[in-house]
């Protein structure tokens, strides 16, 4: 998708008041009908209108009128509220290009006043899926209805507590800077998704390393779930960075073995397919695949000595909750039984193009489901959902 970030510097304060007043409404409301817009932003005589129509021609609003008339973000709303945030801390000036599209999130260059340059992640959950997870859902009649928008806000939030407390712990993942809203501020790291390396000078040295850090993070009672070749950057010198947290579970979660396990074979399946290097026949490794139990056990025992795991501190310290823990669990098994209905349409009337998504995006989309296939449902079929939370917020 498309970024024009001019058009923030034509809005007006009583614009972005506006902007800010649907996002209030929507966390009660589908859509904002324009007489509560007209109260949460308090601009007297039609101010309001005027600034939905400036914000409708720059796609940051959109008009409804099916069920009953009303007005709602899109992507683009959302990103301007929260890239205006960021740019209020102080923390970026400037979005230059797009680097990265996966199939919920993309991914940009930033730049702030001394001309350092970031990547701005900014959640999309429920792009593709949404409308076939929430006809099913609505059809099941007993999940909680969530909005875009809360969900990619719990992914975002989720994603930069994880980053900070692994970056804290010295592991090998961007530095995390800010969050807000959806929007995930980490540092930009200088290297290729493995997914596009053929040939590596030491594979078993980089095997090794992916091992290591798979049974470094379930030491710290942390499985990633999505440890793969997409999600590991590397570098000239053939050094790991790893990314994208949002589906990270903890070792005492009900399927860890089964997801531990499906990380490593990912792992093992890359590169003895893509690289041609297979651990199995490698004599002179110490060991192929780190033993589950072991790992568990390294868990126990630190969890015993420190009182707390990286992950109960990271979520503590965020804001971030149990129950959100499970509401994204719930939406991530939701989005596999919804794709296994082979429905992918965008958001309705929402203006996404889907040429837009790379091959790559794609190809890492379909790699997600198939995974998450293969490992199990992870509590897809628990009843009534929500945790307690109220749908939106
Ligand atoms: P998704 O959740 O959509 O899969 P990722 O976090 O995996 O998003 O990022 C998608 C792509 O964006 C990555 O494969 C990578 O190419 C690029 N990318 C993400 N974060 C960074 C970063 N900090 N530095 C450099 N490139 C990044
Ligand atoms: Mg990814």
């Amino acid at each position: 998708m498309k970024l024009d970030v001019n058009a923030l510097r034509y809005l007006s304060k009583d614009d972005f008041r506006v902007l800010t007043a649907v996002e209030m409404g929507q966390k009660n409301h589908e859509l904002v009908p324009l007489e509560l817009i007209d109260s949460i932003s308090g601009l007297k005589h039609g101010g309001a209108f005027k600034s939905i129509k400036t914000l409708m021609r720059h796609k940051l609003l959109h008009h409804d009128s099916k069920y009953y008339d009303g007005y709602r973000l899109t992507y683009m709303g959302y990103d301007f509220l929260a890239i205006r945030a960021l740019v209020s801390r102080g923390h970026i000036s400037g979005v230059g290009r797009q680097i990265g599209v996966g199939k919920e999130s993309d991914i940009f260059e930033v730049t702030n006043d001394d001309g350092e340059v970031f990547a701005l992640k900014l959640h999309r959950l429920g792009r593709t899926s949404f409308r076939a997870v929430k006809s099913k859902r609505d059809y099941l009649g007993r999940r909680q209805n969530y909005s875009w928008l809360y969900l990619s806000r719990l992914a975002a939030l989720k994603e930069y507590a994880f980053m900070k407390a692994l970056y804290e712990h010295g592991f090998p993942v961007p530095q995390a800077i800010d969050n807000n809203r959806h929007a995930v501020l980490m540092g930009l790291v200088n290297a290729r998704p493995m997914v596009q390396i053929r040939a590596m000078a030491h594979p078993a040295r980089v095997y090794l390393s992916c091992m290591d850090l798979i049974s470094r993070l379930a030491a710290k009672g942390l499985i990633h779930c999505d440890f793969n070749e997409f999600n590991l950057l590397i570098n000239e010198d053939e050094e790991l960075t790893l990314i994208d947290f949002p589906q990270m579970v903890s070792i005492t979660h009900a399927n860890a073995e089964e997801l531990f396990t499906r990380d490593v074979e990912c792992i093992i399946r890359f590169f003895s397919k893509k690289i041609g290097y297979v651990p199995e026949q490698d004599k002179s490794l110490p060991y192929v695949r780190p033993a589950f139990a072991d790992v568990a056990a390294a868990a126990a025992a630190a969890a015993a000595a420190d009182g707390e795991g990286v992950l109960d501190v990271a979520l503590e310290a965020s804001g971030f909750q149990r129950q959100h823990q499970k509401v994204l669990e719930e939406y991530l098994a939701e989005v596999v039984e919804a794709g296994e209905d082979g429905d992918s349409g965008g958001e309705e009337g929402e203006e996404e193009s889907e040429e837009e998504v790379t091959a790559e995006g794609h190809l890492e989309a379909e790699r997600r489901v198939a995974n998450r296939e293969a490992g199990g449902k992870e509590d897809g079929e628990e009843e009534g959902g929500g945790g307690g939370t109220s749908g939106r917020e």
